[in-house]
């Protein structure tokens, strides 16, 4: 791409990006992030827009979950472990349900920084420079902590390699063994109707297994059963880090930003010219745009043009965001817009951000019957356009959090407060999390 570089967002209209105080200490903390290794490999990037490629073709569903933003105090094996095997669970009954295989797609070991919708937030009168993630400033509301303190990516970029590395080994290093479906269950899931659900779709999947093995079939060396491919993504925000992490390809030759496999754009961030369509359109990674009510269908088109002018399949991915009562109406009109013009994409609901509301305590939270009222909306628009419901993507949890209301195990706005845990919006808990995994295969199948 002559006209590209890793530096090139710098001439464009840059807007959610932090102001550093501190010029110097910046190119200190970027330069030093250049000098570390890639956190992903390039070739694992293409996989992913190969396996990606099957969904826009509807031969695959593509589930893409985790926190809103991880943060430095909740790092610990135990909170990735359970939001990993909630997704291997959700996957499991996705899979089981469609027949078709389920491209997991976590929002994790990277996913730190956040646009906000004010510069500044105010609290007993006080006002300061609003929280932007971890990666960026402290959520604690005081002067020094809402500082951006580039030295901070650092630390992202340490606790993101960790991450991933476990998540390797889980991926690939037994947990996800299929053999141990039964175990991935959490144990304060056993009051939902829907861990019955699960525990007897376990039952059959090890019958099959068995069934599998007598014919002579072993599956520990089926690598599709003894282990999964598991892949990382989170929004391209803070864009000097994005770019310390851009690394050529030796194969091809080819940018790859080597933060994560799998980047999107978000809502606020997407508008034509900005610094981060300009970043994004110059690096291999399979990508997502997040789409949301303001979205005209002709800017959407000449964002395409720009960000895959080669028309790859698997190379983007549409996110649509409209909230429940606005799907219906907004949607078709992007989906036709897109057919019209032939560009394959993945369209995918995330069902969380047109879904926020306030509670009367003041909790930020979001009724799940909003959320698969918005997933529903969804699955009617492509049934009734033909185009193909490739995909859910979701702010969830493995914790047993309150955040979100509603569910089997129903969380009210009073029990918002007992573990009201996120950094910023509110996750779906474990329970929550498999129950939408259930009602979602069910419009799989319909
Ligand atoms: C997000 O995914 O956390 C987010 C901020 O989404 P959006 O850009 O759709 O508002
Ligand atoms: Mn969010």
């Amino acid at each position: 791409m002559a006209d590209w570089s890793p530096a090139s967002w710098k001439s464009a209209e840059a807007r959610q990006l932090p102001n550093y105080p501190d010029a110097a200490a910046l190119d200190a903390a970027t330069e030093q992030l250049g000098a570390f290794p890639p956190l992903v490999f390039a070739g694992e990037a293409r996989n992913l827009t190969a396996e990606l490629a099957q969904v826009a073709e509807g031969r695959a569903f593509l589930l893409q979950g985790g926190d809103c933003a991880e943060s430095f105090a909740e790092f610990h094996p135990n909170n990735i472990r359970d939001t990993f095997r909630v997704i291997l669970q959700m996957a499991v009954v996705l899979t089981f349900a469609s027949k078709l295989p389920t491209v997991k797609l976590g929002r994790m070991a990277g996913q730190f920084a956040k646009p906000r919708s004010a510069d500044t937030e105010t609290i007993g009168g006080v006002e300061l420079p609003s929280y932007r993630g971890d990666n960026v400033n402290d959520i604690a509301f005081t002067p020094e902590g809402r500082v951006p303190d580039p030295q901070r990516m650092i630390r992202a970029y340490s606790q993101s390699a960790a991450t991933l590395n476990l998540l390797r080994a889980f991926a690939q290093g037994g947990y996800a063994n299929l053999h141990q479906v039964h175990r991935w269950t959490h144990d304060f899931m056993g009051r939902s109707p829907w861990a019955q659900r699960y525990a007897e779709m376990a039952d059959r999947i090890g019958e099959a297994l068995d069934f599998m093995e007598a014919c002579g079939i072993n599956p520990e060396t089926v690598p599709q059963l003894k282990g999964t491919d598991f892949y990382t993504s989170h929004e391209a925000l803070l864009l000097p880090y994005e770019q310390a992490l851009t690394r050529q390809d030796s194969l091809t030759g080819d940018w790859y930003d080597t933060s994560a496999h799998f980047l999107w754009i978000g809502d606020r961030t997407r508008f034509e010219g900005s610094a981060h369509v300009e970043f994004l359109r110059g690096i291999g990674n399979p990508i997502g745009m997040k789409c949301g009510p303001s979205l005209e269908p002709d800017a959407l088109i000449r964002l395409l043009d720009t960000l895959n002018p080669g028309r790859v399949p698997g190379r983007m991915t549409l996110i649509t965001r409209y909230g429940h009562d606005k799907i219906e109406a907004g949607l078709p009109r992007l989906v036709r817009a897109v057919q019209r013009e032939g560009h394959p994409v993945v369209w995918s609901c995330d069902p969380m951000h047109g879904n926020v509301v306030k509670a009367a305590n003041g909790y930020k939270t979001r009724p799940f019957e909003r959320i698969l009222a918005e997933v529903r909306g969804f699955f009617a628009v492509h049934r009734a356009e033909g185009s193909y419901a490739g995909g859910i993507h979701c702010e969830m949890t493995g914790q047993n959090v309150t955040e979100c209301t509603g569910g089997a195990i129903d969380v009210t706005e009073q029990s918002l407060a007992d573990r009201y845990h996120t950094h910023c919006d509110p996750r779906l808990n474990a329970s929550q999390s498999l129950e939408l995994a259930f009602l979602l295969a069910e419009m799989l199948n319909e």
